[in-house]
């Protein structure tokens, strides 16, 4: 970014805007008597939830080496995309960038926010063409969405940095499926790069999608725009204590990943023998990309013996994106596309 002044790039109204603080959040007590959020004085989840998730920041602050003043948690990076949009987008005015194809809620929550959408094509690989970006950055563009690993084509994007240089707003990288690639996390950057945001997720790797926790890593100016946009109590207090001893349970994360990549190089294998397949996307994530000769039909079949797929064609061609299971799952998917 050439212009480092991240303020310049915020709503004037959510510049203005005073957080709703918590009060008994943001100071310490002995034996406090809590007479002051109208809650039960009974039962055992009777109050609200610590607004300010100090535990949790604090035990992320430790694995990934940042600062608790970095770290903004959103009930899954959902919200996050969504309050990203909220602090930096001016409804009817600004407008948003995003890869195509990719994750669909960038889209989604800029459009609830009345933003344009701006889509960059990507070349038959998948990657981002950079003559394509510098040229669609000529307009007026607040914030890129970039996903890498890339959902749902499943490759990664290479030189971050280039885009960071050039980009003259806000760069979100969207790391939900960053355990999986082996590729190095864009956090490095953040002491560089002002307009940086970087997105995590306990929703894939980690395996805890019902807790609904989504992480942004980003410099403490941005992060306190965020959280002065959030819901108080965004993060219910059983999340948080769950994803708190998710993290300590010794070698969740690299069991999970480990389990996922074998099943991922076994698959890799099994397709090569599958008639109805055309052509395999190489992934860094938890899914493939794959075409299809006859991809209606694959589809129909899979769906009839209850096996469900995500669907990309027609918007790409002949494509159907298969997450990766447990052996089992994986087998029963082999053998019927064995018989397709
Ligand atoms: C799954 C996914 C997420 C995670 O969303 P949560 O709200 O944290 O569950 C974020 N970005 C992308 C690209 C995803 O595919």
């Amino acid at each position: 970014m050439k212009n480092n002044n991240i303020n310049s790039l915020v709503r004037e109204n959510i510049l203005k805007l005073q957080p709703y603080i918590s009060f008994r959040d943001h100071n310490e007590f002995n034996e406090p008597v809590f007479l002051d959020a109208n809650e039960s004085p009974f039962g055992e989840f009777n109050r609200y939830p610590d607004s300010t998730q100090k535990k949790l920041k604090n035990k992320l602050a430790d694995l990934k080496n940042v600062s608790p003043s970095q770290i903004a948690i959103g009930n899954g990076s959902d919200e996050l995309i969504d309050l990203i949009i909220k602090v930096f987008c001016e409804p009817k005015k600004d407008a948003i960038l995003m890869m195509n194809p990719s994750f669909a809620m960038y889209a989604f929550y800029a459009t609830i926010n009345e933003n344009k959408v701006l889509k960059l094509d990507l070349d038959e690989n998948f990657d981002i063409v950079k003559d394509d970006f510098l040229n669609i950055i000529q307009q007026p563009l607040k914030v890129f969405f970039l996903c890498s690993p890339n959902n749902p084509t499943g490759n990664s994007t290479d030189d971050i940095e280039f885009y960071l240089q050039n980009f003259n707003g806000i760069v979100v990288v969207d790391e939900a499926y960053i355990e999986f690639s082996g590729k190095k996390s864009s956090l490095e950057l953040l002491d560089q790069y002002p307009n940086l945001i970087v997105l995590q997720t306990f929703s894939k790797a980690w395996g805890v999608a019902g807790a609904r926790v989504g992480i942004a890593y980003a410099s403490e100016e941005i992060i306190s725009l965020i959280n002065t946009v959030k819901a108080p109590y965004n993060v219910n207090s059983l999340s948080q204590e769950l994803i708190l001893n998710t993290i300590e349970e010794e070698n969740r994360l690299t069991n999970n990943v480990e389990n996922i990549l074998t099943e991922r190089a076994w698959l890799e294998e099994q397709f090569e023998n599958i008639g109805c397949i055309s052509k395999v996307f190489p992934t860094d994530a938890n899914f493939f990309l794959i075409k299809m000769e006859q991809v209606e039909r694959v589809y129909e079949k899979m769906l009839k013996e209850e096996i469900l797929t995500s669907r990309r064609d027609p918007a790409i061609p002949g494509c159907i994106r298969i997450n990766i299971g447990n052996r089992q799952e994986n087998e029963k998917l082999i053998n019927l596309l064995k018989t397709t």
